[in-house]
C-alpha cells in the first residue's frame, strides 16, 4: 500500500473539462474538506462510450492519490464509483438551480475559509448530502418548495458554522423576544427596541425568520422541511446575513438570480 493513497466518499460541487477526456473536479469529502481532484478519463466517452459518473450533486466512492509532483494540492482519482446520485432534480429546472446554488455556496465557503481539517467539518458534508437527498425526494413526490429547502439548508449551515444570530433575546434590552421585533441583516441581531419606521410586513418577516431559526435548530431533516412555510423573505434574509458574515457579495453568486 502506498501511504499517499487514501479512500473517501465525496460530493461533486463543480467540474471543469480538461484536455480531451479528463476533468478537474471540486468536491467536498465526507470529512468536510474541499478537494480538487484530477479524473483521468472522467468525461466518459471513449471506445466504450461510458457515460460520466462525475456530475454535480453525485456522491462518489473515491480512491485518491496525493502526488508530490503536482502543485496546488491537486489530487488524482485512481478509482471511483457511484455511491448515490439524484435521479429527479434534473427534471425540475428550479430544483436544478437550487442544487447549483447549494454547490456554489460550498465552493465559495471552502475557498474563503482555508481552514478545513480532517473530520472537523463533517457536519457540513452531512448538511449538503441531506439537502440534496431530500431535494431529490421532494421533486419525485411533486412536493418541491424552493424556499423551504433553501431556508432549511441555510439555517442549518449558519448554525453549524457557529454564526447563528441570537434569537432568544433582544440585542438592545436583553428581554425575551415576543412581538414587534426587527432583524438587522447586516449585524445579524434581533431587537424589540428599534422599531421606529418599521412596518407590519417587516415585523412579520423578522418573526418568520426567528421561528425558522428556532425550529431548524431543534428539528432534523426532513421534519425541518415539513415545518417550513416556504417563505421567500426568510431565505433571502438568511442568505444576505450569511454573506455579511463572510463579506461575500451576493451578486457574485452565479446562481443567485436564478433562485431569488
Ligand atoms: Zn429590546
Amino acid at each position: 500500500m502506498n501511504s499517499l493513497d487514501f479512500k473517501t466518499q465525496a460530493l461533486v460541487l463543480h467540474k471543469t473539462p480538461f484536455r480531451d477526456r479528463d476533468l478537474v473536479v471540486k468536491l467536498i469529502s465526507q470529512s468536510g474538506s474541499l478537494m480538487s481532484v484530477l479524473f483521468y478519463g472522467g468525461r466518459g466517452g471513449g471506445v466504450k462510450k461510458k457515460s460520466s459518473l462525475v456530475e454535480v450533486g453525485h456522491c462518489l466512492n473515491l480512491n485518491l492519490r496525493k502526488s508530490s509532483k503536482l502543485e496546488n494540492n491537486l489530487l488524482t482519482a485512481k478509482e471511483w464509483s457511484l455511491k448515490w446520485s439524484p435521479n429527479h432534480i434534473r427534471l425540475n429546472h428550479t430544483a436544478f438551480y437550487l442544487m447549483s446554488f447549494f454547490s456554489e455556496i460550498f465552493l465559495k465557503l471552502g475557498q474563503e475559509a482555508h481552514d478545513y481539517e480532517e473530520d472537523e467539518h463533517k457536519e457540513l458534508y452531512i448538511i449538503l448530502s441531506n439537502a440534496l437527498f431530500y431535494l431529490d425526494e421532494s421533486v419525485q413526490q411533486s412536493d418541491f418548495k424552493i424556499y423551504a429547502h433553501l431556508s432549511t439548508f441555510l439555517s442549518k449551515l449558519i448554525y453549524q458554522l457557529g454564526i447563528s444570530p441570537d434569537y432568544e433575546s433582544c440585542y438592545n434590552c436583553s428581554k425575551e423576544l415576543k412581538n414587534d421585533f426587527t432583524f438587522n441583516v447586516q449585524n445579524g441581531v434581533f431587537s424589540c427596541c428599534e422599531n421606529e419606521g418599521f412596518n407590519k410586513s417587516e415585523f412579520e418577516s423578522a418573526f418568520k425568520l426567528y421561528r425558522k431559526l428556532k425550529s431548524s435548530f431543534s428539528l432534523k431533516y426532513p421534519q425541518s422541511l415539513e415545518e417550513d412555510d416556504n417563505d421567500y423573505s426568510v431565505s433571502k434574509n438568511l442568505f444576505h446575513f450569511f454573506c455579511y458574515q463572510y463579506q461575500f457579495n451576493p451578486s457574485n453568486y452565479k446562481s443567485y438570480s436564478l433562485v431569488f
